[in-house]
């Protein structure tokens, strides 16, 4: 498999008054094409400073992080970043949000319709492709703020706890329209979350990170097959995997099993 996203070394270091404040340090990673991965861990522990690098807008104090090989030295339109808040334009149609983000693609008017159309259709927007942000529910309007980031037609999605700010239902639908899309586009994908249960549903691989420093803890498989399902979500080897996470997460010992 393709290396797509590569984390070499990389840590970042703020001085603050007390000296200097290592808010991630040396990590390596490889993410591979098509993969999709999931990253958790404490606040603080550096997760979206990691994402910020392989967006292009957090430059690391040393080490680099390359994309397709080539180092990364700002954003670009092969890699589409979701944040929790939507940051849609209020005055704008789902429609002119979307085709907002393909404003700097250099296209024709025809081909900024269309794209801007697939996404719609793709996150399942096409009736609502005229109305205007605050009629939508927080589900759509996170869906719209997916719709525009795929309309740029990123190989890259990096999403940091999109989900975060919905409810638990939304957030399970959402997470299932998310794999449905990726199963049939298969960009990669590179997903913060708190939420250990999401992190295990989405995820081949989840990214377990620690704090002070900000540091890579582990990397646990999710040997699950696609398509996830509730079937798989209620399974005993969902639960064992999400346990293992869970521990690591919150720094507890395995634990043994009773005498
Ligand atoms: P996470 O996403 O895991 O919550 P972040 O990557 O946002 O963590 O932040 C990692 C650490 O770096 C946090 O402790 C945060 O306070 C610190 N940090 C982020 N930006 C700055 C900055 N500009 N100056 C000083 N500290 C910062």
């Amino acid at each position: 498999m393709n290396v797509k996203i590569s984390f070499q070394d990389v840590s970042k270091s703020y001085a603050v008054k007390t000296g200097t404040f290592t808010a991630l340090d040396n990590v390596s990673l490889d993410i591979f094409d098509r993969e999709f991965v999931t990253v958790v861990g404490p606040s603080g522990c550096g997760k979206s400073t990691l994402m910020g690098m392989a967006a292009g807008l957090i430059d690391p104090s040393s080490g680099q992080t390359l994309v397709n090989g080539e180092p990364v030295t700002g954003p670009g339109p092969d890699r589409g970043v979701i944040f929790q808040q939507y940051a849609l334009f209020p005055w704008l149609t789902v429609r002119k949000n979307v085709e907002f983000g393909l404003r700097l693609a250099n296209l024709g008017k025809a081909e900024v319709r269309s794209r801007a159309q697939r996404a719609i259709d793709l996150v399942g927007l096409t009736d609502f492709a005229d109305t205007l942000p605050k009629a939508l529910s927080g589900g759509m309007k996170q869906r719209c703020a997916i719709a525009r980031a795929y309309a740029v037609d990123p190989q890259v999605l990096l999403m940091d706890e999109p989900f975060g700010a919905l409810d638990a239902l939304t957030r399970v639908q959402l997470q299932d329209r998310l794999l449905d899309t990726w199963s049939k586009d298969q960009r990669t994908v590179m997903f913060i979350t708190h939420d250990v249960d999401e992190a295990v549903y989405l995820a081949s691989r989840v990214i377990v990170m620690a704090a002070k420093p900000g540091r890579l803890l582990k990397i646990i498989d999710v040997d699950l097959p696609y398509p996830r399902t509730e079937e798989i979500r209620l399974s005993p080897e969902f639960s064992r995997i999400r346990g293992e996470v869970w521990r690591s997460v919150y720094h507890q010992p395995a634990a043994t099993s009773a005498a």
